[in-house]
Parts: C-alpha cells; sequence; structure tokens
C-alpha cells in the first residue's frame, strides 16, 4: 500500500497575492477582489518596480481570470466539473 498526501486549492481559496520589495523587504498583500496594476514603485523605499512592470501586469491578468471564475455561477447545464490546483508537496521541494 502506498499513501501518498496531496494538497489542492480552489480558485476561490486564492484571496491575495504578497509581493515583497527585494529592496527594503516590505511585503504587500494585493486582494485579488481588488488588484490594481497601478504598482509602478514600492510605497515603502519608492524604488522602482518598472524593470517588473510586466510580470505585475500578467499578475494582474490572472487576478482578474481568477475573480471571473469564482464569479461564474455555480450551477451550469451538462456535466459538472471542479476545478483544483495542486500545491508542491514538502518533498518536492
Ligand atoms: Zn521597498
Amino acid at each position: 500500500m502506498t499513501k501518498e498526501l496531496k494538497t489542492t486549492i480552489e480558485p476561490s481559496d486564492i484571496t491575495a497575492v504578497e509581493i515583497t520589495c527585494t529592496h527594503c523587504g516590505t511585503v504587500i498583500s494585493q486582494q485579488i477582489s481588488v488588484w490594481q496594476n497601478n504598482m509602478a514603485q514600492c510605497p515603502s523605499c519608492n524604488t522602482s518596480w518598472m524593470p517588473h512592470r510586466q510580470f505585475l501586469i500578467y499578475i494582474g491578468d490572472i487576478a482578474a481570470r481568477l475573480r471571473h471564475l469564482t464569479s461564474l455561477p455555480k450551477e451550469n447545464p451538462g456535466p459538472s466539473i471542479s476545478i483544483r490546483f495542486a500545491i508542491r508537496s514538502e518533498d518536492e521541494l
């Protein structure tokens, strides 16, 4: 017998994205529900984040899609499906 521990999350489980300024260590938690793509610099030390602008835009796009996914009606016609994301286990780190 083999036992496997697997952790999964649903899209609605993702509520925020944390961004850490590697210059000063400030951690910003952006809620998915109110994500805004206006982060041009660290609000704490004012280090420009413009070199990472494209990455932040991608994250904002993901946030918008997650908001859309979680706002869809739970009951759709046709076969039901459930979407879950697998989380890397401690063994895989
Ligand atoms: Zn900073």
